[in-house]
């Protein structure tokens, strides 16, 4: 029996034994989601919560032993500390909550972004994935997620005075994280040996709690390896492709293992993008070795319980590596499946491009009979890209399927709002979140306070940024205009768009500088000004994306705009939570069709920040008319797209929200505040998105597999 041993995380001091409840909750993202879980660490001690950046773990380690001891004697805390505990355990300790339970499923993804105290994430991707694994936990689905430990793996974005974006590693501490270790049979680090490549990998496994939902983490930082392969999992999306396809092996196959060791079976395999797809190589071999099946059957049984999820919108953006680098790998690995080079390889080569390498793309919608794109639009593009390679559609199942992202509601929603909504409609309403219904209550709250709600959002992030600014200042003595490019002057007064988002050329940051006099007269308004926030990391091998943000940067420190342009530096989960919040508008501007679903403007609408997108991603979906605003052409054009957004804020958004009552309140712009709230709730949460899952996948590939 393996288990995890959470005391090795919490040596010193000792939880007095009131409060050793902390121990499980503390090491189960569960608080994450749940505002008094988080609340009650917060009042363990505000400073030191504020202070470790929300992390319990590294909170509870720099406390005193005087102080626990105390903690468990206020009663105030310990009141608090009662409910919290118990509404933990009622929770893990619920059983059935979905009634189709489907067979067992294995979610495999490159990154996780759960919380900023467990840095494993770079984007959407990963907040897909970590929104998954939430929800499912919500739902009661019997699910494990695996993934990558990267000890090298945050980059903290630092902006220089001249606005170039400049990386600053943060290691990830992990003994002071909420993380633990699995430990094997005789109480060390459960590690495993990556099958069949040589010279051997070794990768040692951690585990978080994810409520009810266990993420396991396979880390290559350890002694045993060579000092290359400890680099392997050290960051994310290496562009060394050596090392990224040492990566990708590790993640797939490596990651099947320690399902395999660690006992857990499971039946369906869920691959989020290309880069885990080796996994159904060793599935196939796991099917040939452990159930006896031939080569065929074993390929035909993967690709019937096998789904993948593609987010690519181009050929060009997927992974390939080359026939020599392949060989090199796998020549062994083929032997062990019976397999010829020729029947290996063919799994990945794309008919347009032959001699261009293994597809990791083309390899999971070969060896996966259950694909799905993240949009309705993005089906078509998808379908579209890949027709050369999709088998022919049957009746009622397409070749290419979709499924549109939705967002983990508990965790986006701001906590005035669940407030409402837990005392307006009841704790039960995450059963009801997928349904319109649920959502009516928003009507019923008055526009006064629904606008309060909007400026206090707007006020908190505007003092959070501040203070950032104000504690970098202190500590670097920054140039005072670069202080004020990063936010010091704005003002919670200011109707404010902000668009936050990674920096790169087809999401057009830079679109809305496109006709500078243009927007100097739209921001410096006297009566109605506007002001916009950027924020957003360039991936570090963008050149082109560093020069935008530079320009953007740079644009910010004009004088001419008083200030009211501002970069918030080193976007995450928190910055995007208080600019989600805040803001008034959400702006989304990629070239058409490259977003494939783009799930922030989802996480915006449903605190009733107006999404202003083009035409892509889920926005199509989304959008009815009253819930937001759409413009942009297909085909993009640069200046058409510029010139229909300025007709917008113009003609639109700012005439709408300076349009108040008497009493100062924008009914109409509250109306669509409202409108955008109760439509984009239900339909892009991340309940609705796992039903779909669930109906279009998961449950039919149990009956299948139940049946024989
Ligand atoms: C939701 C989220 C994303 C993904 O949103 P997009 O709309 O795809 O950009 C990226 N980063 C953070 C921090 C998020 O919360």
């Amino acid at each position: 029996m393996i288990n995890a041993d959470p005391s090795i995380n919490i040596a010193v001091p000792k939880l007095p034994q009131e409060i050793e409840g902390l121990k499980e909750i503390s090491l189960n993202l569960w608080w994450t989601w749940n505002a008094r879980g988080r609340n009650l660490f917060k009042l363990l001690n505000p400073y030191l919560w504020k202070e470790t950046r929300h992390n319990p773990i590294a909170m509870l380690k720099s406390m005193s032993q005087k102080e626990l001891n105390e903690a468990s004697k206020n009663e105030l805390f310990m009141r608090e500390y009662e409910y919290v505990y118990k509404t933990f355990t009622t929770y893990m300790n619920d059983k059935n909550v979905y009634a189709d339970e489907p067979l067992p499923i294995a979610y495999f993804c490159a990154e996780y972004g759960l919380h900023h105290s467990v840095p494993i994430y770079s984007g959407g991707l990963g907040f897909l994935a970590g929104d998954i694994l939430k929800e499912s936990s919500d739902m009661g689905l019997p699910m494990v997620g695996i993934g990558f430990m990267y000890p090298q793996g945050y980059v903290r974005q630092v902006i220089g005075t001249d606005g170039w974006q400049n990386g600053a590693q943060e290691p990830i501490e992990k003994d002071v994280a909420p993380i633990e270790r699995v430990l094997d049979k005789d109480e060390q680090h459960f590690t495993i040996k990556v099958p069949f490549i040589d010279p051997p990998i070794f990768a040692s496994v951690w585990k978080i709690n994810v409520g009810r939902v266990t993420l396991y983490l396979l880390d290559t930082d350890i002694e045993k390896n060579d000092p290359w392969d400890r680099q392997i999992s050290s960051r994310l999306y290496t562009s060394d492709i050596n090392q990224r396809l040492r990566q990708q092996i590790v993640l797939g196959i490596g990651g099947y293992r320690v399902l395999e060791e660690l006992g857990i079976e499971y039946s369906i395999l869920h691959l989020n993008e290309g880069h885990p797809a080796f996994a159904l190589f060793e599935r196939v071999r796991s099917f040939m070795q452990d159930g006896g099946l031939s080569l065929d059957d074993a390929v035909a049984k993967v690709k019937q319980t096998s789904v993948f999820t593609t987010h690519t919108p181009l050929q060009a953006a997927t992974d390939v590596y080359n026939f020599e680098m392949i060989t090199a790998a796998f020549k062994d690995y083929w032997e062990a499946l019976g397999m010829s080079k020729e029947e290996f390889m063919s799994f990945g080569i794309n008919p347009d491009k032959q001699s261009e390498g293994f597809n990791m793309t083309v390899f999971g919608l070969n060896m996966c009979d259950n694909r799905n794109a993240v949009s309705k639009k993005h089906c078509e593009v998808a379908t579209n890209i890949w027709s050369h390679v999709l088998p022919a559609s049957q009746e009622n199942k397409p070749a290419m399927d979709y499924v549109t992202n939705g967002v983990h509601v508990p965790t986006w929603l701001g906590d005035e709002l669940s407030d409402i909504i837990d005392t307006s409609v009841g704790e039960s309403w995450k059963l009801l979140q997928d349904s319109e219904a649920c959502w009516s209550f928003v009507n019923e709250i008055s526009n006064k306070k629904l606008w309060k709600i909007s400026q206090n959002a707007k006020v908190l992030m505007v003092n959070y940024i501040r203070d950032r600014v104000r504690v970098k200042y202190a500590k670097e003595g920054i140039d005072p205009v670069v202080a004020m490019a990063e936010g010091v002057l704005l003002d919670p007064d200011v109707l404010t768009i902000g668009f936050a988002r990674r920096m790169a050329e087809y999401k057009r940051p830079d679109l809305i500088l496109t006709d500078i006099e243009r927007l100097e007269k739209i921001i410096t308004n006297r009566d109605r000004p506007v002001q916009i926030i950027f924020a957003g990391k360039a991936h570090p091998a963008d050149i082109a994306g560093k020069k935008i943000l530079q320009h953007i940067f740079k644009t910010a420190q004009e004088s001419r705009f008083g200030g009211r342009i501002a970069f918030v530096e080193d976007y995450g989960e928190n910055v995007a939570k208080y600019l989600l919040h805040g803001v008034d508008v959400w702006l989304n501007n990629p070239q058409i069709p490259m977003e494939a679903c783009g799930t922030s403007g989802m996480k915006a609408s449903l605190n009733g920040t107006l999404h202003l997108s083009s035409l892509d991603g889920w926005w199509p979906e989304g959008y009815n008319g009253e819930n937001g605003w759409a413009f942009g052409d297909e085909p993009s054009n640069t200046k058409e797209d510029s010139e229909a957004l300025y007709d917008l804020i113009e003609k639109e958004i700012v005439p709408l929200y300076y349009d108040t009552d008497n009493s100062g309140v924008p009914t109409q712009w509250i109306e669509k505040m409202k409108a955008a709230m109760t439509s984009v709730t239900p339909a892009f949460s991340a309940r609705r998105m796992m039903k779909d899952y669930l109906s279009k996948f998961y449950i039919p590939i149990s009956m299948d597999l139940q049946k024989k």
